[in-house]
């Protein structure tokens, strides 16, 4: 089990910011406001992330760690409509089997917290407020062609940051901070509720800058269900920013997007947004969004690989059609 879980591990985890994906993927499952990420050696030697969720009570904590254990979905028919981040329960046990892991918690309404040390697998009563704290040391300490392939501190670092701040475009309603060696590198305050347009608006001015908000214009597009279809297709709604023709990149390294609230890279999408600035963006330029597209769940399969970031539509090309669409008519309203 230990060999498959170092398996399944190599498929999750590839470096310091997968760890971090997955642990603010769970720490947003716990319903945490707040989320506090803490690294050291850009993470290789210790990634900490502490929130204020409803945490793990003391008959849960020797399950977090084993393998295909998850509190999230109780049935294959639930995998079908994915309301969480995680579900697979495979990636504390993955990381646990090549890093040095310990999960401080104390559940919602309990009196104490309780320590478990992953490499001895003992539970101890100790001090801590309501909500979770994972800690990952060493990544990759029992495998050392693995850590032979890391970048310098820096770069892991970036990829770290880069990792929360797509967590964070994605929840304007919860607050991130990154700390470097006992540095500040990032905070995003808590904007306001969840779906509400100026705290979503506040979030991309804090994560990508007032110049990505100033030259972008909202996409606020539904398309119209089509009940009349044999294959009946539902309402696809995308909406979010997306950048006008002059905020264009040389690289592609401002495209933003979400599914159903997951940040996902998918050919489909990025074509379709690619395509409606077909017109007015000439050679390699590249156009800035972010996109936020909510579907059926059912019509999404996001079980496609471990690290959840690809996803299948089973209408492809009316996603296509929906995001094309959103962005034909945002770019065609006057800037606001
Ligand atoms: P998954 O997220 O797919 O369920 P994980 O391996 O990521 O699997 O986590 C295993 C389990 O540990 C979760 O299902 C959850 O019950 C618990 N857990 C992990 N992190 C936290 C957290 N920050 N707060 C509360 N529970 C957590
Ligand atoms: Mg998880």
């Amino acid at each position: 089990d230990e060999l498959i879980s170092q398996i399944a591990a190599g498929e999750v985890v590839e470096r310091p910011a997968s760890v971090v994906r997955e642990l603010v993927d769970n720490a947003l499952d716990a319903g945490a406001s707040q989320i506090t990420v803490r690294l050291l050696a850009g993470g290789v030697r210790l990634i900490s992330v502490e929130d204020d969720g409803g945490g793990i009570a003391r008959d849960e904590f020797p399950m977090a760690l084993k393998r295909h254990a998850t509190s999230k979905i109780a049935s294959l028919a639930e995998l079908e409509s994915v309301g969480t981040m995680g579900f697979r329960g495979e990636a504390l046990a993955a990381i646990n089997s090549i890093a040095d892991c310990a999960i401080l918690s104390r559940a919602s309404g309990q009196n104490h917290a309780y320590l478990l040390e992953g490499q001895t697998g003992e539970l101890k009563p100790v001090a801590r407020a309501e909500g979770t704290t994972v800690e990952v040391k060493e990544l990759f300490f029992s495998t050392p062609a693995r850590r032979k392939f890391l970048k310098t501190d820096a770069t892991e670092l970036a990829h770290c940051v880069e990792a929360v701040r797509r967590h964070a475009l994605a929840r304007p309603d919860v607050g991130f901070a990154i700390w470097h060696e006992g540095r500040l590198v990032e905070q995003w305050r808590r904007c306001g509720e969840a779906g509400s347009l100026p705290a979503l608006e506040q979030r991309l001015a804090d994560v990508l800058g007032s110049d990505f908000v100033e030259r972008s214009v909202w996409v606020d597009f539904s398309s119209a269900a089509t009940p009349g279809r044999p294959d009946y297709a539902p309402v696809i709604k995308v909406w979010g920013r997306a950048g006008t023709p002059d905020a264009a990149r040389s690289r592609a390294d401002q495209q933003f997007c979400y599914v159903n609230g997951r940040f996902v890279r998918d050919k489909v999408v990025s074509h379709a947004a690619r395509s409606a600035y077909e017109d007015v963006l000439h050679g390699q330029r590249q156009p800035v969004y972010a996109l936020y597209i909510d579907m059926d769940p059912t019509r999404v399969d996001v079980n496609v690989h471990p690290t959840k970031i690809e996803v299948r539509f089973r209408d492809s090309r009316d996603v296509h059609q929906a995001v094309r669409r959103a962005v034909d008519q945002a770019l065609a309203l006057p800037r606001a």
